[in-house]
């Protein structure tokens, strides 16, 4: 296939671990005799620096011509007293609303290597693998009506409203059937049925689009009990699918019950042209010295290959060239343990790179 890849490299450690992942996408085209052609932009603190802006028009005319957007991580100290819209931050919400992407797809998932790597105990996150699927742009985030107003007595009111359309709950729905078809066929619906309105109807959706996906079975779950689940026994969960709210928390839990945020891809999807970028942001503190684990943004890259193109034979490619080269006892620094070798950004791009 032929496809057309935007990078947006970023600020910080994005400018590091993104030309690691372009690297794989090249090996993987080569190998598999795929045409992916690379255009690079400026996004977030650098695009401010030379245009003034986070987000340039034609980074977004670029974004939107591809078939694909692969982005590193925005921001830094030297951008951190600008006014909001001028933020760096702004060009990741205006890319994600621009490109229209409603889902996002985080998964959780612990390398048998890394078992032991975790703060957290063996018992508990040995064999995690959850993908949390996140409506992305409704819910209560963009409700109407919404903003702080004067009361007549001085005092004021600030007033967010949790809006959900059908359309919304069945198409992310969608989504999450259609990962969990690929996985371990399970998706765990989360709500707050007991007490919203908005929840009644997303589990009455969410019944509804199950009809379509026999061969997937559908659970609920209230969003208090998920949160405690997640820590207690999160083995049964494959895919979770989540209003914006209560995926925006629960995708921070359950990446943080695998350990290291430099481990952990994700994608947005949804519309035309998917996004796909680590979790983790641009982590001044260490960028530049070519120890940030590039591994996040590898994965990301895979994620691109399955969700993007279908690609589904080279994106497991890239999993297993993961997993051997942690098997070989590669780490970079903030993944490091007992008899591991500890490299740099780069060379654990090499490593993955050959063990493809
Ligand atoms: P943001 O606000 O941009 O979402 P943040 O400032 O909360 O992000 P990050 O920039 O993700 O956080 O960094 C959090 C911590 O994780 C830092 O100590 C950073 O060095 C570390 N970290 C982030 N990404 C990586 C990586 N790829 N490899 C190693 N360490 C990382
Ligand atoms: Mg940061």
């Amino acid at each position: 296939m032929k496809a057309k890849i935007a990078v947006l490299a970023g600020d910080g450690v994005g400018r590091e671990i993104v030309p690691e992942a372009v690297k794989v996408l090249q090996a993987i085209g080569e190998k598999y005799q795929h045409t992916f052609e690379f255009t690079s932009a400026d996004i977030g603190g650098q695009a401010i620096d030379k245009v003034g802006v986070p987000l340039p028009q034609e980074t977004l005319a670029l974004a939107k011509q591809s078939d694909a957007v692969l982005l590193g991580a925005v921001g830094g100290p030297k951008w951190e007293g600008l006014e909001y819209s001028l933020r760096p931050e702004r060009a990741l919400l205006g890319i994600r609303e621009a490109l229209g992407l409603y889902a996002n797809l985080r998964p959780a998932k612990v390398y048998p290597n890394l078992v032991d790597a975790s703060t957290l105990k063996r018992e508990v996150i040995e064999g995690i693998d959850i993908l949390v699927v996140r409506e992305l742009t409704g819910g209560i985030y963009f409700g109407k009506p919404k903003g702080i107003e004067k009361l007549p007595n001085g005092e004021e009111r600030g007033v967010n409203t949790e809006v959900y359309t059908t359309e919304e709950i069945r198409r992310i729905g969608k989504v999450a059937f259609e990962a969990a078809r690929k996985r371990r066929k399970k998706v765990t619906s989360v709500d707050k049925a007991n007490v919203l309105e908005s929840s009644e109807l997303w589990r009455r959706v969410m019944i509804e689009v199950q009809k379509s996906y026999p061969d997937v079975e559908l659970h609920h779950i209230y969003v208090d009990n998920a949160a405690m689940q997640l820590v207690r026994n999160p083995r049964q969960f494959d895919v979770m699918v989540c209003n914006n709210i209560f995926g925006d928390i629960l995708s921070d839990e359950a990446a943080m019950l695998t350990g290291s945020i430099g481990m952990l891809p994700s994608a947005s999807i949804g519309a035309k042209v998917g996004l796909f970028e680590p979790i983790h942001g641009s982590a001044p503190d260490i960028a530049g010295k070519n120890i940030a684990n590039p591994i996040a943004t590898i994965a990301s890259a895979g994620m691109m290959l399955s969700y993007a193109f279908k690609l589904e034979k080279e994106a497991e490619a890239i999993e297993q060239a993961i997993v051997k080269t942690l098997d070989m006892g590669y780490r970079t620094k903030d993944i490091q343990g007992p008899d591991t070798r500890v490299v740099g950004t780069t060379e654990m791009g090499d490593a993955i790179l050959r063990n493809l």
